[in-house]
């Protein structure tokens, strides 16, 4: 019998993918894009993708839009990070899926956990796409979900701008400290924010752990997927 080989469950952020801007920055991408194939060539991959640099639905319906509506605006944001990653991918040599959380059968797969099993297991990277098809839900709380149904071995957090979780938020308090590990009982009981707190609660209720650390500089998203030890570890 072979070893099973380490599964990941990496999220990142709409944000990153549009480098600060509206809609995608091809550079950005194609690097990230880079990153993840080499580490995939040892790793099963899956991602969640957010769609902040798009839409973000709680934002939309502040300035007078419907909130189911804006957030399926949201989701579908996200369907167009999944292929712009999709492509980036392939042209750095990685073999890909898209599984959407809403149909749209000529540009990605449904979503079919067990299928998408098999894919990562011929060591393709799985992307999910549309979220989990549902309003009020954050791509935060998919990944997680994604992650436990899929049977993951760690979410792993890619974050735009900070290195990990800190006792205070860095860009305010200069005096923050970085967090090596923490469990998610002590993260709640300081208040300490990691992800948004459904995504923290079925990961902490169902023991997932998280790995919270920095896309910055290159080289950490593969050294991160390949199992470094970087930025913070949150488990039970
Ligand atoms: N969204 C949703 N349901 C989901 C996932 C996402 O309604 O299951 C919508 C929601 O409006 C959200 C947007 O899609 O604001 C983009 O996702 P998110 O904010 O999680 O992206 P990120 O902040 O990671 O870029």
């Amino acid at each position: 019998m072979t070893d099973r080989r380490r599964r990941v469950m990496l999220k990142l952020s709409g944000e990153a993918f549009g480098g600060g801007a509206l809609g995608v920055n091809p550079d950005v991408v194609s690097a990230l894009a880079r990153e993840i194939a080499q580490a995939a060539q040892d790793v099963e991959v899956a991602i969640v993708v957010g769609g902040g640099n798009f839409f973000r639905g709680a934002e939309l319906s502040q300035r007078g839009m419907d909130r189911g509506r804006a957030d399926y605006m949201g989701m579908l944001g996200t369907v167009m990070n999944s292929l712009a990653l999709q492509d980036f991918l392939e042209q750095a040599g990685a073999e890909t899926r898209v599984q959407s959380a809403i149909e749209m059968t000529q540009v990605a797969e449904p979503y079919i956990p067990r299928r998408a099993e098999r894919h990562l297991e011929k060591g393709r990277v799985v992307i999910f796409g549309a979220g989990a098809g549902l309003p009020y839900f954050s791509t935060d709380t998919v990944a997680a979900q994604r992650a436990l149904e899929i049977g993951a071995d760690v979410v792993l957090v890619a974050k735009n701008g900070v290195d990990g979780v800190y006792s205070d938020d860095p860009r305010i308090n200069p005096a923050a400290e970085k967090i090596d590990e923490i469990s998610y009982q002590e993260a709640l009981q300081r208040g300490l924010k990691v992800v948004d707190s459904t995504a923290f609660s079925l990961c902490m209720d169902n023991g997932m752990p998280m790995q919270v650390f920095g896309m910055e500089p290159e080289g950490n998203v593969t050294a991160a997927i390949l199992g470094a030890s970087l930025g913070t570890i949150v488990r039970n």
